[in-house]
């Protein structure tokens, strides 16, 4: 036992040799008396346990508490704790009543062809899609096409982008995006990721909305309210969009990857909103952690 090799004599000895006052050595002479009695020693070493087992289970109702306490701000929640196996059929009963709700969950972009819906996603990073389609839906009319888009002046360019968010790095991405566009690709929009991810101004999530909306390829588009849903769904365990992408191509077919970004985008955008979702109104509330708790 601890207790007992701490406070036995030999110890004593060993450290009795540094208190060289009178006091230190009659306390040390009289304490090893009392604390090295079986009677105190398994007794204290009962109440040390007692006490530590208490002040371990404060400290893990605290660490809770904590966690609780900021869920409702971090918007996450914790992964259920299932197999893969149930978490595959959680999240297809989850698809199959959000199709249910939501048959029409379309791209919210308006767009006629892959350029277009290239040029208007890139746009739309933390823009809302509203403002995209009311600025674009005048300037497709007038620029058709990459060379349109580079035919113009970048300073007009910027001045027609002007009441989009962040309109002067997005015009350059554009300018950039058209050019290689045709100096890579004859002016067509390309077909795989690789190709998509290397133009100015295009990541996963803007390439994976090209390729799922208009290329029929398997796609989850992270957009902000797919990746807070799935979080308090419980399909995720993380809050990074690539990670969740990830995650989520594993346990969603790939037939329906494109589908399941729209419905889960219109659950997010008309009942499990940032703020206050309603919960009491959700259709697959009972298949996550969530329910009530954000
Ligand atoms: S139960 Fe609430 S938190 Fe969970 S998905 Fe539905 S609306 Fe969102």
């Amino acid at each position: 036992m601890p207790i007992n090799a701490f406070l036995s004599g030999r110890i004593r000895y060993v450290i009795s040799p540094l208190y060289t006052g009178r006091i230190g050595r009659t306390w040390f002479s009289y304490s090893s008396n009392v604390f090295s009695s079986p009677l105190f020693t398994n007794t204290s070493y009962v109440i040390i346990k007692f006490l530590s087992f208490i002040m371990r289970e404060k400290c893990f109702q605290l660490q809770i508490k904590q966690i609780q306490d900021n869920l409702p701000y971090l918007n996450t929640q914790y992964k259920m704790p299932e197999s893969t196996t149930k978490l595959k059929s959680r999240a297809a009963r989850i698809y199959e009543l959000l199709l249910a709700e939501y048959p029409d969950a379309h791209c919210h972009l308006d767009y006629e062809n892959p350029f277009q819906l290239l040029i208007s996603t890139l746009l739309a990073a933390q823009c809302t899609d509203v403002r995209v389609n009311l600025v674009m839906g005048e300037l497709y009319k007038k620029y058709k096409s990459s060379k349109d888009f580079l035919a113009v002046e970048p300073s007009e360019l910027e001045r027609e982008l002007s009441s989009i968010t962040f309109f002067r790095n997005k015009t350059k991405s554009v300018i950039n995006c058209c050019k290689a566009l045709i100096e890579k690709h004859g002016g067509k929009v390309p077909h795989t990721m690789e190709e998509l991810t290397e133009l100015a101004g295009v990541g996963r999530k803007t390439a994976n909305v090209v390729l799922g909306n208009c290329f029929g390829e398997p796609a989850i588009t992270t957009d902000t309210h797919l990746n807070r849903v799935s979080q308090r769904l419980g399909l995720v365990d993380s809050d990074v969009p690539e990670k969740i992408e990830m995650e989520l191509k594993k346990i969603i077919p790939p037939e329906n990857q494109m589908m399941f970004s729209h419905v889960i985008g219109e659950h997010g955008r008309q009942i499990c909103k940032a703020k206050k979702p309603a919960c009491g109104e959700c259709v697959v509330g009972k298949l996550g952690p969530s329910k009530g708790k954000v």
